[in-house]
């Protein structure tokens, strides 16, 4: 008779959620530098005196040292390497704008144990600047939502046709399309949005922080709704934290 011995490996990652589990346990789910998203349970950490309690929170970005589990990986290890929830907490704009990075690297890692690189260092960056507090929040969500679809290999089309390819500038912009649109191409339904929402856009996707930040709030709330509604087309149910996160 064997016993496979349980494999310990080690990662960093951010915490993107919680859950309960019997008395004193808790489900963390973790998106980890390079093992991708995983799901583990830590033990004891609901009792008063747990060192891991305070470090498996939302927001928190921690070392862990990991037993491989027959179903849920268990954690023996939490180190905290920086945790963004007291400054992103304590701003109301940050939370909402945080939590919904946090619900949406979720949801576009829909497989465990796939490495995700690309994901880890956007969410990681995303709650840094929620953290500092320099930038809009409303803004840093829209910049992470609109890449975090280009990583899942949804990048929406924000010049040339989406459909076929023929070079932008283009007036249309259809949602199931999956952004601009030529004469030719455009479904019936679809939006004619502002030309400089379009450019806001492009700005976040590519990081041209100059230019996003000196847009003005009209094309800021027409892009929020762009980007919003690509991504609830992509996701097969809507995200909670969405509609939740202040804009004003
Ligand atoms: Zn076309």
């Amino acid at each position: 008779m064997s016993t496979t011995p349980q494999a310990l490996y080690r990662d960093e990652g951010v915490v993107l959620r919680t859950q309960k589990l019997g008395e004193a346990d808790r489900i963390v789910t973790v998106l980890t530098r390079r093992t991708g998203k995983v799901r583990a349970v830590a033990k004891g950490v609901r009792r008063t005196k747990s060192k891991f309690g305070a470090r498996l929170e939302p927001f928190s970005h921690v070392d862990l040292q990991l037993y491989t589990g027959r179903n849920l990986d268990i954690v023996s290890q939490a180190e905290s390497i920086r945790a963004y929830g007291p400054a992103v907490v304590g701003d109301y704009r940050a939370y909402t704008a945080g939590t919904a990075v946090l619900e949406t690297a979720d949801r576009l890692t829909a497989e465990e144990k796939e490495p995700s690189l690309r994901m880890f260092l956007l969410v990681i960056g995303a709650l840094r600047t929620l953290a500092e507090g320099q930038k809009p929040a409303p803004l840093v969500l829209d910049a992470f939502l609109l890449r975090a679809m280009s990583v899942a290999g949804w990048e929406p089309a924000l010049g040339d046709c989406a459909r076929c390819g023929e070079a932008g500038p283009h007036r249309h912009f259809s949602v199931p399309a999956g952004g601009t649109v030529c004469p030719s191409c455009r479904p019936t339904g679809s939006a004619m949005p502002s030309p400089v929402t379009i450019e806001l856009l492009e700005a976040l996707l590519s990081g041209d922080w100059g230019r996003a930040e000196a847009s003005l709030a009209i094309n800021r709330r027409e892009g929020s709704g762009l980007v919003a509604a690509l991504l609830q087309w992509h996701l097969e149910r809507g995200l909670r934290s969405l509609p939740l996160v202040d804009r004003a």
